[in-house]
């Protein structure tokens, strides 16, 4: 009996303290698409301002390069660099087998796991024994990492519906129920393409988004978990303006040479054999107006890029306000550019049991989002990220 109790007393003692450290508590994740650091201080979104003035917020949140969707939205969830996780553009191909990848609903690519590489956050969560529910998250889809609940992509299911699913979740048995809850919105990047980031249209969706943010908040309240709820709105990147006269015409400047590329305006990376290249690099440097090029070993060491097999032997990179000519429409907004540039830098907000209240830091990095939201959970992350929880702890009680 005594070494029951002592075996007993050793397990309490010695279980990890990231397992005994997980609680009741849920953490909802919430991602606005394209909300640049600068549309919450406009004066348009009170729920998330009630959030910030009882939470915490960073003045900005740094993206990772290619500031775009996707290689953002997963490095906020694996820690990760991209040249580390694998999404390095939204579209790209392994030069050496020819297999691409693509962002897209009918796109096969999206679902195969070995694209993705690192521990995404609700992998980390089942490896602690908590579940998660999301209602859609870049490499939320895979065949076998995927959380316990998620759904097909739909870029155009209502707000409400999306909250629905969420509160659906959170309602289910105790043994059922996902504590880890990931729920994204497209608008604010939609918009910011189209209309620009400083239009109005861009004003009143940051105003619709607000709405469901306090609508979130409410229903939550009628659950009775809210006290329990650590909500962290983030967004994957901000939005620079653009103008149709910058408009780069990288095809033409490179006809005549064979190549095969990866990436999309502003960024785009060539891979050939090494004559071509040479002469490639040649016509692209004597003609470097709103753009860098850069053959892969002189890639800023801050872009992160020189690693990845799928950076080509040449990076071109737009400047701010800059684009490359593509057979698609032509948009007021872009993003996509050097990480450095304030303008495509996110929102960084949080609120709940797990945060201080009414604490502000400066920019921080997005790299630091995932080691951040274990502890919140108070689960390990997994080893060898790039991110680190002491740059952002300061914002944990
Ligand atoms: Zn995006």
């Amino acid at each position: 009996m005594q070494r029951l109790f002592l075996a007993a007393l050793v397990f309490c003692l010695f279980v990890p303290r990231a397992i005994r450290a997980q609680n009741d508590d849920y953490l909802v994740l919430i991602s606005w698409d394209g909300c640049r650091w600068d549309y919450i201080n406009r004066n348009l979104t009170p729920n998330v301002q009630k959030l910030i003035d009882d939470g915490v917020r960073a003045e900005s949140l740094q993206p990772v390069f290619p500031s775009k969707t996707f290689p953002n939205h997963y490095t906020l969830v694996t820690g990760l660099y991209p040249e580390n996780h694998g999404i390095v553009f939204n579209k790209f191909q392994d030069f050496i087998t020819g297999e691409s990848y693509r962002i897209g609903k009918d796109a096969p690519s999206i679902h195969r796991d070995k694209w993705y590489k690192g521990e995404s956050l609700w992998i980390t969560a089942q490896k602690h024994g908590i579940k998660s529910g999301i209602v859609f998250w870049p490499g939320s889809e895979t065949f076998k990492k995927h959380p316990d609940y998620f759904l097909t992509y739909d870029h155009t299911m209502p707000h409400k519906e999306r909250l629905d699913r969420l509160i659906e979740w959170i309602s289910l048995p105790p043994a059922e129920r996902p504590h880890l809850l990931l729920l994204y919105f497209p608008d604010a990047d939609d918009d910011g393409h189209e209309f620009g980031p400083d239009s109005e249209k861009v004003n009143e969706t940051i105003q619709k988004l607000d709405t469901t943010l306090g609508d979130l908040v409410g229903r939550l309240k009628e659950t009775g978990l809210y006290k329990k709820t650590n909500i962290v709105l983030v967004s994957d990147h901000g939005m620079v303006n653009t103008d149709i006269d910058k408009r780069i015409n990288i095809r033409e400047m490179l006809s005549g040479f064979h190549f095969k590329v990866n990436g999309d305006s502003p960024n785009l990376t060539f891979f050939s054999d090494k004559n071509e290249i040479e002469k490639m690099y040649k016509v692209l440097k004597n003609n470097e107006n709103g753009f860098n090029v850069y053959q892969k070993k002189q890639i800023p060491a801050h872009l992160h890029m020189r690693e990845s097999p799928f950076t080509g032997q040449l990076l071109v990179m737009a400047k701010p306000g800059y684009y490359f000519k593509s057979p698609w429409p032509e948009s007021k907004g872009s993003h996509g550019f050097d990480p450095e540039i304030r303008d495509v830098h996110g929102v960084f907000v949080a609120h709940g049991p797990a945060f201080k209240k009414g604490f502000t830091m400066g920019t921080i990095e997005n790299i630091d989002v995932y080691p951040l939201l274990c502890s919140v959970m108070g689960i390990t992350p997994t080893k060898n990220i790039d991110g680190s929880l002491n740059r952002v702890k300061a914002f944990l009680k």
